[in-house]
């Protein structure tokens, strides 16, 4: 099941890749295992993922214990963090992909271990309340510079959902636009139902749940 099922997206990843002139292995494939129990994450670790992405810190709190030990696995916080929370976060991710405040950067730095962070982007009204305009890129920018634990790697952005996957990719064009701007390298962006239009946009990061573990219970 699973390894087919991701034998289809690795190769929906090489072709979107080989259409835009791209390499595929520049591309990371995200699972993302939020809702499924500490197993899927072992399922997916055996079948080679590394990269795991998880949305709430509580729910990951309860599959830390029996995922920790899993040599190389890197989670990454992908749903929206309230500061409260940020000293948890910071122990048991990797990667923070939806830092959006000075506040929560300097939460996550007193933490004290070193996390690779990615700011999350609103472009339209449309999206979730959370993610930082794109007018307070520079503040977040110049704020991290005084976040000596914090490397800032690139950008990250959900757009509105729509089941036309080319109903994303102005966001996506518009994301990867901000990312030359402030000179950053790595674009989170596209789900199950639109990655070929992300990795066609630019993609280095591809955030799949459905797609390698089929429709989830609602949270
Ligand atoms: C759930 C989720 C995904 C995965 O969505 P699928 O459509 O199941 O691939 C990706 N990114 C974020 C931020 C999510 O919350």
């Amino acid at each position: 099941m699973l390894p087919d099922r991701l034998q289809e997206v690795r190769t929906r990843i090489e072709r979107a890749a080989a259409r835009a002139g791209r390499r595929a292995d520049e591309i990371t494939l995200l699972a993302v295992t939020k809702i499924f129990p500490a197993s899927a994450i072992h399922q997916a670790y055996a079948a080679g993922l590394r990269d795991f992405g998880e949305n709430y810190v509580q729910e990951f709190e309860g599959k830390f214990a029996e995922v920790s030990g899993l040599e190389g696995a890197r989670f990454h916080l992908i749903g929206h963090l309230q500061s409260n929370k940020a000293r948890r976060a910071a122990e048991i991710f990797q990667v923070i992909e939806t830092l959006d405040s000075a506040k929560l950067a300097r939460r996550l730095d007193e933490g004290g271990r070193p996390l690779e962070v990615m700011l999350e982007v609103k472009l339209s009204q449309e999206q979730a309340k959370s993610g930082a305009g794109p007018a307070d890129i520079p503040a977040l920018i110049e704020a991290l510079a005084g976040c000596p634990r914090l490397r800032l790697t690139g950008l990250m952005t959900m757009p509105p959902w729509s089941d036309d996957p080319e109903a994303s990719r102005p966001w996506f064009r518009q994301l990867r636009e901000l990312a030359d701007i402030h000179g950053l390298r790595h674009l989170s962006m596209g789900m199950s139902h639109d990655l070929e239009v992300a990795i066609e946009e630019g993609s280095t990061e591809v955030r799949v749940g459905t797609a390698l573990f089929g429709p989830r219970r609602k949270a």
